[in-house]
C-alpha cells in the first residue's frame, strides 16, 4: 500500500494511508545499504504487518520532488507565511527574509495577512501594494471573522504546504479553522507517539483531506540569511529584474552606483520603498558578516 510519512520519532515512521488511517512503521533492512533515509513528506510503500495494531514496514520510497532543510520535509509544494496585518505590527523585513529562504529552496510562497478585521482598508491596500510586483500571491484573512479562509483552503487543495509565521499572528487559529478535527486526529496516535516525546522538536505533517497536507512550524522571531552572498541578494527581489538591464554597470548592486535602473524605478514609484529599504538593510547585514 502507498502512503505518506507524516511524522518520524525514535525510529518509527507514522504513515498515513488515505482512507485507512495512520500506521506505525519501521524502515527495515532495505534502507541499510542506501544513502536515502525516509523523511517526513515521503511517499512510501508499506507492508501492513498488523492491521489491528496499525503496524507496518516501509519497503520503498517513491521519488522525491524536493527536500527542504528547514523544516526537514520532502515533497513540499508551497509555503504559506502568515503575518498579522496588525497586533503585532508586521515586521516586513522578517517577511522578506522568509521569502528569501524559501526562494533559495525553490518553494513558492503565498503571503497571508491575518487579522484584517482590525485594520483599515487603506492599510490592506498598502500591504497589497508592497508585494504586488514581487510575484507573490497575497491574501487577507480574519480567523476571528472567518473571512478569507475559503480562499486559503482553495490554495491548499491537493498540495503539501508548510505554514509558517511569527507567534501571535493567528496561525493556530487559522489551522484550527482549516481542519477542526486537527487535535482529535493527532489524539488517535498520541499514545504511541508519547513514548518518544522527550526528543526534540519534530516536523509533522497534518492530513487535511485526500492529497492535502499541511505542516505547522514553530513561531519564529528572527531569521538569518547568512548563507546568501551580498552580491546575490538582488536576485531574491524579483521586482528588480526588469530594471536590471537599465543599470549603467553590469553587476550594479542598486545602491550607490550612478545611473541605476532600479533606483530610477524606485523614484518613479514602480518599486516599493519598503522592499527597497529591506534590501538595503539585508545588504548591509550581509556585508558585515565575517565569512570564515
Ligand atoms: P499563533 O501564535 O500565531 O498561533 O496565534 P493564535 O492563533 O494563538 O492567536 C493569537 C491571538 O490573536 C489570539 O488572542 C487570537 O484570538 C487572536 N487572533 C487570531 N486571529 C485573529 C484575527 O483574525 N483577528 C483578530 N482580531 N484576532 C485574532
Ligand atoms: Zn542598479
Amino acid at each position: 500500500m502507498q502512503g505518506k510519512i507524516i511524522k518520524g520519532i525514535a525510529g518509527f515512521y507514522y504513515v498515513n494511508i488515505e482512507g485507512f488511517g495512520i500506521y506505525q512503521c519501521k524502515a527495515k533492512g532495505i534502507f541499510r545499504n542506501q544513502k536515502i533515509k525516509p523523511l517526513v513528506g515521503d511517499n512510501v510503500l508499506i507492508d501492513v504487518i498488523d492491521e489491528g495494531k496499525k503496524e507496518g514496514n516501509i519497503n520503498g520510497i517513491l521519488e522525491r520532488k524536493n527536500e527542504l532543510i528547514r523544516p526537514s520535509v520532502a515533497n513540499v509544494d508551497q509555503a504559506v507565511i502568515i503575518f498579522a496585518a496588525a497586533d503585532p505590527t508586521p515586521n516586513l523585513n522578517l517577511l522578506d527574509r522568509f521569502l528569501i529562504l524559501m526562494m533559495r529552496q525553490e518553494v513558492d510562497v503565498i503571503i497571508c495577512f491575518n487579522k484584517d478585521d482590525i485594520v483599515s482598508e487603506n492599510e490592506i491596500i498598502r500591504l497589497k501594494d508592497i508585494y504586488k510586483n514581487c510575484g507573490y500571491q497575497v491574501i487577507f484573512t480574519s480567523a476571528v471573522m472567518k473571512e478569507g479562509i475559503d480562499s486559503l483552503q482553495e490554495l491548499l487543495e491537493g498540495r503539501t504546504t508548510v505554514v509558517a509565521g511569527p507567534s501571535g499572528v493567528g496561525k493556530s487559529s487559522i489551522i484550527n479553522l482549516i481542519q477542526p478535527e486537527a487535535n482529535m486526529e493527532t489524539g488517535n496516535i498520541s499514545e504511541k507517539i508519547k513514548r518518544g516525546k522527550h526528543t526534540t522538536r519534530h516536523s509533522e505533517l497534518f492530513y487535511v483531506r485526500p492529497g492535502t497536507y499541511i505542516m505547522d512550524t514553530p513561531g519564529f522571531s528572527s531569521l538569518y540569511i547568512n548563507e546568501v552572498d551580498k552580491e546575490e541578494l538582488k536576485t531574491y527581489f524579483p521586482e528588480f529584474y526588469e530594471y536590471n538591464e537599465e543599470c549603467r554597470f553590469i553587476g550594479c548592486q542598486h545602491l550607490s552606483e550612478p545611473d541605476c535602473g532600479v533606483k530610477r524605478a524606485l523614484e518613479a514609484g514602480k518599486i516599493s520603498p519598503v522592499r527597497y529599504e529591506s534590501y538595503k538593510i539585508l545588504y548591509e547585514e550581509l556585508k558585515n558578516i565575517k565569512k570564515y
